[in-house]
């Protein structure tokens, strides 16, 4: 892999981070964590560890003894070399920061310890996706849901978050939009009887252990991105830049407020869109690692030449939903580090990604498909609006006049569909 020879050059202060390589298990119960040791420019698995009872971040199957145990001894696979009970351990601080891949668009969940904070959701076609991933995680309880702003692809699929969980405090940078996306966004919200806050920059946020801090924007300007939640979370010596789709302006205002950008994880602005993600700001950032949520072969052309030159150029490592599927970074005993659902190009600037089995990806690509727990004897299949958020039969005369990028198909109940937040056609009842 390429990215090994020029990870050896790798600079500055990544030294901690590329340690180690955690495959992160993403939905099934099976724990697999491959180190990898990237500080010698070499791949070398100095640990493996699969062992199918281990299950670190499925809390829905059997969340306590898995997680309690051992906060230190996090790669020594036989539960008889922890000398202490259990109950004497301290308690394990969990924290997670997932991308998940949903295609041309934003949805990161940051989860310490039991609390949550989902940022963004992808499109309304993502809904299913968003849901499934809430519920397979076992999150049903969200402290923060975050509306960057009102874009959608950044609200659509928040849908399917408020149909699953539980939401405390919501947050975006305006109360309204004309958008009917948004509009939906808050007919959900208003179905919990949750109103929208608006976060100043400055404010902080405590999510268990962690710190959300506010950093944008400082204004609202008349282009939506601009007007985007930038949030830095930071917890113990990580912290994540999560940027949604603030461009150039924004980043001005921001560097102008002489606040400390500076983060480990840099969720690059805007899908890496040329006008976001200016030298002066990325410099100020330093990441050690960029992450590139974005949708494959999209129509932006994103992420552009000009942003991932940029990140080369500075020897920062990119990961890409687009490339890599959902990455999950996991805190370690302070250090960090990140797993990935595939990869799919050998060319990515990418070091030490080790693919995860195959039967995982199977998992990501069932969720994907939005087809979770379609086993009841009603199942059946459905074309859906992600647009409008109806469901059709499929021989339903409006599914041939809707568009393809607002068409998807969907095994499973009809029940599960209205859980979801879709609405059954009135022409043809399905
Ligand atoms: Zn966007
Ligand atoms: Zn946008």
């Amino acid at each position: 892999m390429s990215g090994k020879t020029r990870n050896k050059h790798k600079g500055r202060k990544g030294f901690l981070l590329f340690l180690c390589i955690l495959i992160v298990m993403l939905i099934s119960g099976c724990a697999r964590i491959e180190k990898v040791d990237v500080s010698h420019g070499s791949e070398t698995m100095t640990a493996s560890m699969a062992d199918d009872s281990e299950t670190k971040i499925e809390p829905t199957e059997e969340p306590e003894p898995e997680l309690t145990p051992e906060p230190t001894q996090e790669l020594t696979p036989e539960p008889t070399e922890v000398p202490e009970p259990a109950e004497e351990a301290a308690e394990p601080d969990v924290f997670e920061v997932h991308f998940i891949d949903v295609g041309q668009g934003d949805a990161i969940l940051v989860v310490c310890n039991e609390h949550a904070m989902l940022v963004d959701g992808g499109k309304s076609k993502e809904s299913d996706k968003i849901y499934s991933y809430l519920r397979n995680h076992g999150i049903d309880h969200l402290d923060y849901i975050v509306a960057t702003h009102p874009d959608a692809d950044h609200v659509g699929g928040l849908a399917g978050a408020l149909n699953y969980a539980a939401v405390d405090v919501a947050l975006s940078p305006v109360l309204d939009n004309e958008t009917e996306t948004f509009r939906n966004y808050k007919k959900y919200l208003g179905r919990q009887n949750v109103s929208i806050t608006i976060p100043e920059a400055g404010d902080t946020y405590a999510l268990g252990n962690a710190e959300v801090q506010v950093l944008g924007p400082r204004e609202i300007v008349n282009e939506d991105n601009n007007n985007s939640i930038v949030l830095k979370v930071i917890h113990g010596d990580n912290s994540f830049l999560l940027t949604g789709d603030a461009e150039e302006e924004e980043e001005q205002s921001i560097l102008r407020s002489g606040a400390d950008i500076s983060s480990t994880v840099l969720k690059v602005a805007h899908h890496g869109s040329a006008y976001a993600s200016s030298q002066q700001w990325l410099s100020k950032v330093s990441p050690q690692i960029a992450v590139i949520s974005c949708g494959s072969d999209n129509e932006y052309g994103h992420p552009t030449e000009q942003v991932l030159n940029r990140l080369k150029a500075m020897n920062i490592p990119i990961l890409r939903t687009d490339m890599h599927g959902d990455i999950i970074f996991q805190e370690v005993d302070g250090e960090l580090r990140y797993g990935v659902a595939y990869d799919t190009n050998e060319d990515v600037y990418t070091p030490g990604i080790v693919p995860v089995p195959e039967e995982e990806q199977k998992e990501i690509t069932r969720v994907n498909a939005g087809s979770g727990s379609s086993e009841g004897t009603n199942a059946q299949t459905y074309i859906l609006n992600t647009n409008t958020m109806k469901f059709h039969d499929p021989d339903c005369r409006s599914v041939k006049q809707m568009k393809d990028k607002n068409k998807a198909e969907f095994r499973g109940t009809r029940d599960e569909l209205i859980a979801r937040g879709y609405d059954p056609c009135g022409n043809c009842h399905p």
